[in-house]
This record gives C-alpha cells, structure tokens and sequence, in this order.
C-alpha cells in the first residue's frame, strides 16, 4: 500500500512568511506604515519563552516592529489591563498578543476582554468569535487558519467535503470548524462525550485531530485516502536517565500514514504555520487600521 503524502507544515510556513514579507515592504513603501506586534509575557513559562522568543525573531525578520513585554509571574490582573488600555491606544502597536496560559491569579477572560478587538491577532475575542462564526471580516485563530491554509492548497476547493473536528476547545477545535463551515464542508465536532468515535472518523475526509492525548487517533480511524490534520503537540518523557524527551502528536503517525492520503507530521505540521499565521494576522490588522483591505496571502 502507498503511503500517505507528508504535508510539510515547514515549506508552508516559509512561503507564507516570504509573502508577508513582500506585503510588509509594499506596505511601507506604498503607504509609509510598519506594523507592530507587541507579545506580552507574564511569568517564567517555559514553552512561553520558547513561543515568545521565537515570535518575536519571526516578526523582525519579515520587517514588522516587534517589542516583548515580560512581566513579573505574581502580576495582578489590574496591572495588565491598565498594560493593555495603554497597548490599545498605541498607534504604532497593531497587534497585542497575550501569551497564554496565564498565572492562576490573572482572571484570562477579563484580560482577553481588555484587547481592542482590532488588535487582537490571537483572534480570541468575543466580538471576533461572533465575526468568525456570522461569515464577517475578523482576525481568525492563528493555528486553526494554518491548518485551513494547508488544506486548501493541498487539496484545492473543500466544498462539500465531510470534514471532523476531533476537539472543541475555543482556540482550536471550535474556530477549526466554523472555517471549515466557512468552506462549504459539512463538519462534526466531536469531544469527549461522542459516542462510536472511531465510526466518526473514519466518515470523515477531512480530520482534524486536536485532543492533547499523545497518539489517540490509530490508523484504522481513518478513511482510506483522507487528509489528515494533527494539531496536538504532546511531549513523552524519556523512559531512560539520560534519554531525550520527543514531541508526538494526538493521531498515531506510523499506522495513519499507511492510510491517510495526506498527513502533517508533528513536529513539523501544524506547528510552524501558527505563528507564520500570525504574522499575516498582524499585516492584516494594521492594514485595517489604515483602512486597507486584506491581502490574498
Ligand atoms: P484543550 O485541552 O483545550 O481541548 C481538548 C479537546 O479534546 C476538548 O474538547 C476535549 O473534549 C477533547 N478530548 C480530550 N480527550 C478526549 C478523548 N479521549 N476523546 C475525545 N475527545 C477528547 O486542548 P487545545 O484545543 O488547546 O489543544 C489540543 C492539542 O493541540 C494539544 O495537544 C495542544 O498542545 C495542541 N496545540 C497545538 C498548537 C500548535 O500550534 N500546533 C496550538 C494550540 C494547541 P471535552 O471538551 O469534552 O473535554
């Protein structure tokens, strides 16, 4: 049997940079405007500081201002709200993103509440969830638009296609669906209350798995041919002192791949197109701000 074509989250991460890129330069050129990405980052995180360090490096070199703002771990959440009505009345700031998680004492809701929702690049906002899910304009969810974008230029027009959301957590598995909604396709979520999830997804010619359980999905969940998504990043210790820990995903790669007819692979799928996303997000909102339409990028 033939194996399933990788999708290389990687080549598409980096196309997508380069034409941010180009629009960044256009941008300054044509209308004397650099747009800025602030990152705050509240506490010592590990992961956070890998994300925010590596966001920020990515930011620069597509030309765009990129400023990180650490904060002390005990932080009220006062101090960052008062943080992001200064942010928000920033005209060189265009995008505020808010590392999550926060420290337990910062109330999150009240804190992504605060973001002018014009800046919000996370796309987290209630007002941009409504946008998203009523077909408007908005800032979308940097992971959900990666997977959508990969889809699409793998497999072109997803009209009709019966796509399965496996996870509906408001930063992945619910935006996931509501784009693919957008799409035409015809979408389930499903959770951890599905019944027959197994049945579910071997419907399905679309999955998309983002669950948090390393290696949940077993090849023979999947239909014979589909497309599959992983988004889950989940780390295995080493079971021996001294070995290294390595990054798996929520389907299990090994049998899927034997399966499926296209699959991103972890590391290296979902994972680069996040933040390449949001760098497009970021071009976007401060093109909005001036008025200016979004680019096809
Ligand atoms: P959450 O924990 O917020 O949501 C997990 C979802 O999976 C929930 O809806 C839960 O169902 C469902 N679920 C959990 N266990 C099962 C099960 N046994 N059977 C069926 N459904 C189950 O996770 P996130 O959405 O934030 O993240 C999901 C994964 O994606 C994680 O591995 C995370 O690290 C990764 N991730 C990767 C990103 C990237 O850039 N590549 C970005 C963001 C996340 P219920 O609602 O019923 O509890």
């Amino acid at each position: 049997m033939s194996e399933a074509e990788i999708i290389d989250g990687k080549a598409f991460a980096a196309r997508l940079r380069e034409r941010v890129t180009a629009a960044v330069a256009a941008l300054k050129a044509d209308h004397n405007l650099t747009p800025g990405l602030t990152v705050v980052l509240v506490g010592e995180d590990p992961a956070s500081q890998v994300y925010v360090r590596n966001k920020g490096k990515q930011t620069e070199e597509t030309g765009m201002v990129s400023d990180t703002i650490r904060l002390d771990a005990a932080t009220p959440t006062q101090d960052l709200l008062d943080l992001i009505d200064t942010l928000n009345d920033d005209d060189a700031v265009h995008g505020i993103l808010v590392q999550l998680p926060l420290p337990d004492q910062i109330d999150e809701a009240k804190v992504i509440a605060a973001i002018d929702p014009d800046k919000d690049v996370d796309g987290f906002h209630v007002v941009n969830v409504g946008r998203l899910w009523t077909g408007a304009v908005a800032p979308v969810p940097c992971t959900p638009y990666g997977c959508l974008k990969m889809l699409k230029e793998t497999l072109g027009d997803l009209k009709g296609k019966r796509a399965l959301v496996l996870g509906r957590s408001n930063i992945v598995g619910k935006p996931m669906a509501a784009l693919l909604l957008g799409e035409h396709c015809t979408v389930t979520i499903a959770h951890s209350r599905t019944e027959d999830l197994g049945e579910r997804c071997r419907e399905a010619d679309i999955l998309i798995a983002a669950v948090g359980v390393p290696q949940m999905v077993p090849g023979d969940w999947i239909k014979p041919g589909a497309t599959v998504i992983d988004v889950g990043i989940n780390r295995i210790e080493p079971t021996e002192p001294g070995g290294k820990a390595r990054l798996v995903g929520d389907v299990d790669f090994e049998s899927a791949v034997k399966v499926a007819g296209a699959i991103t692979p972890v590391p290296g799928g979902v994972g680069p197109m996040t933040i390449a996303t949001l760098l497009r997000n970021t071009l976007v909102a401060a093109r909005a701000q001036q008025g200016l339409e979004a680019p096809d990028l």
